[in-house]
């Protein structure tokens, strides 16, 4: 059975005493289950504050030199030394306002894999590119330049995570019917591409997941969780999520 994923992605977003409130609203609530996972993904400067709490904790980006004169960058080695388990490659805000080309995040995909270190591999497409309905050549072009020298041992560090960016941040949902396809098609290429070994991969989806449209989005076929931004900075949101998973 594939793992069911809930990670929450703050961005730029908290100061030390809201991550501090988060936390503690965080430990209150019951997080254990058999077959899902939490994860939160911090600013960079708050990893160190999870190491004293049982959860899943990754990094927003990461850089795929080893180490040396890359100024404000961070390499793979100095998350795992501060007890970050994975990282988030190639998310749209990273591909828009850094410029990440699909050839850098192939690089850090690359490195994650000589390390074996676990990433979540974003993906998803633009307005015009849904409108003049390419999606899904787009979407799977982004994942054959981005996984483009992984082979079949490798699958057990990558989760894809599925976010249209017409729908991130902007309150607007996919629909589950249009979820539900690209989530196919997502499936379908890594089964082509990797045989048996694609099935196990996890899919999340992101845009806009939040407590009232939870249930509907976690019930579609191959869809194994969410990647979540805004519902994720209210620790009593991101609980409900949970149960919403969970159920
Ligand atoms: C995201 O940025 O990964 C995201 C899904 O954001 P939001 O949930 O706010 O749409």
């Amino acid at each position: 059975m594939r793992k069911r994923i809930l990670a929450a992605n703050w961005k730029m977003n908290l100061t030390q005493t809201q991550v501090d409130s988060w936390l503690a609203a965080f430990q209150s609530n019951n997080w254990s289950s058999e077959s899902a996972e939490v994860r939160v993904y911090p600013s960079a400067v708050y990893l160190k504050d999870f190491q004293d709490f049982r959860i899943h904790q990754g990094a927003q980006n990461v850089y795929y030199k080893e180490r040396g004169a890359y100024t404000g960058e961070l390499s793979i080695e100095q998350l795992q030394s501060v007890g970050c388990a994975s990282v988030l490659l190639g998310h749209s805000e990273r591909r828009e306002f850094f410029q990440e080309s699909n050839e850098l995040i192939a690089q850090k995909v690359e490195a994650c894999v000589q390390a074996a270190f676990p990433f979540i591999l974003c993906c998803g497409e633009p307005l015009d590119v849904r409108q003049a309905q390419n999606h899904k050549a787009f979407v799977l072009d982004q994942l054959r330049k981005n996984l483009e020298h992984l082979t079949p041992s490798q699958l057990d560090l990558l989760v894809i995570a599925y976010e249209p960016i017409w729908a991130i941040g902007s309150g607007l949902s996919a629909s589950v019917k249009e979820i539900s396809e690209m989530h196919l098609a997502i499936r379908t290429f890594l089964s082509e591409q990797f045989a048996e070994a694609g099935q196990n991969v996890p899919i999340l989806y992101g845009g806009s997941v939040n407590a009232a449209n939870a249930g509907a989005i976690f019930a579609c076929a191959n869809v194994d969780g969410a990647l979540v931004g805004g519902a994720s900075l209210d620790p009593d949101t991101f609980y409900q999520l949970w149960l919403a998973l969970c159920a």
